[in-house]
């Protein structure tokens, strides 16, 4: 490899503001929790209108980033793939961990608006799985007629997401009800999509009877019941 092929630096070209301002709680993959939302904002002088002329007429695009969360965790040749239970190893090219050699992520996600204010462009984004302030290195549109291919083998991840019932306690309906009306943010519907394939670790799942998670600016506890999950509290917070 010559030495400028050494040397290729990524430069983050924008930000994502998400629901997600944690780990715990986020979909392993896109398009699982479609409430999941958010924005791209884009540094000058990727912020350009030109540059994203025509994107709007892509229903879904990629977004390529840095798990900028885990790099300072580095990588391992094998993982163990929550999907596996966190039991069995597979190599790290055979997953989509974070933990990975040069930490690249990528999602495809549904393109909800482009905006354009002052000359600068910002994406709304739906379907997530990206933790706030995740940097992006790349943005490219959807392309069906190449990439989606619905008889692919897909390995381990053949497993179906086991579904788990969600229910909500009288004042957890009665405050999440009042959020959305002051916030406009559908945080019942979010909660629900993300508890529904259970976000607890394999490791996790046989202990504890009561969790909480981060859904934008809000701590949602819920508990393990006979039936499921029953959320049971919500708290504003300041993150
Ligand atoms: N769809 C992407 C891919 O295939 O590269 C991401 C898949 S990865 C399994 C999804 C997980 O990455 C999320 O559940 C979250 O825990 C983690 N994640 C999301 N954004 C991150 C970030 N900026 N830094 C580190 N981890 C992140």
């Amino acid at each position: 490899m010559n030495q400028s092929q050494q040397d290729i630096v990524l430069t983050p070209i924008g930000r994502v503001f998400s629901c997600w301002p944690e780990k715990f709680g986020i979909p392993k993959q896109p398009g699982l929790v479609m409430e999941a939302t958010a924005t791209v904002e884009f540094f000058p002088p990727y912020d350009r209108e030109e540059m994203f002329r025509g994107l709007e007429d892509f229903s879904h695009i990629w977004v390529v980033f840095l798990f900028h969360d885990t790099v300072s965790e580095g990588w391992k040749p094998t993982v163990r793939p929550p999907r596996l239970g966190g039991q069995k190893r597979v190599g790290v090219f055979a997953s989509r961990s974070p933990h990975r050699p040069n930490h690249l992520g990528m999602s495809v996600v549904r393109l909800v608006r482009v905006v354009v204010a002052n000359g600068s462009v910002k994406l709304e984004l739906a379907g997530v799985d990206l933790l706030d302030g995740t940097p992006v290195v790349d943005i490219k549109p959807y392309i069906p007629y190449a990439e989606s291919l619905p008889n692919a083998s897909c390995g381990f991840t053949m497993e179906a997401i086991p579904e788990v019932a969600v229910s909500f306690t009288t004042a957890a309906e009665r405050f999440l009800a009042e959020y959305q009306q002051r916030t406009g943010r559908n945080l019942r519907e979010l909660v629900y999509q993300t508890l529904i394939s259970d976000p607890r670790p394999a490791s996790q799942r046989s202990i504890g009877r009561e969790y909480g998670a981060l859904f934008w600016n809000v701590n949602v506890r819920w508990r393990v019941v006979d039936q499921g999950f029953e959320v049971f509290d919500s708290e504003e917070v300041t993150v």
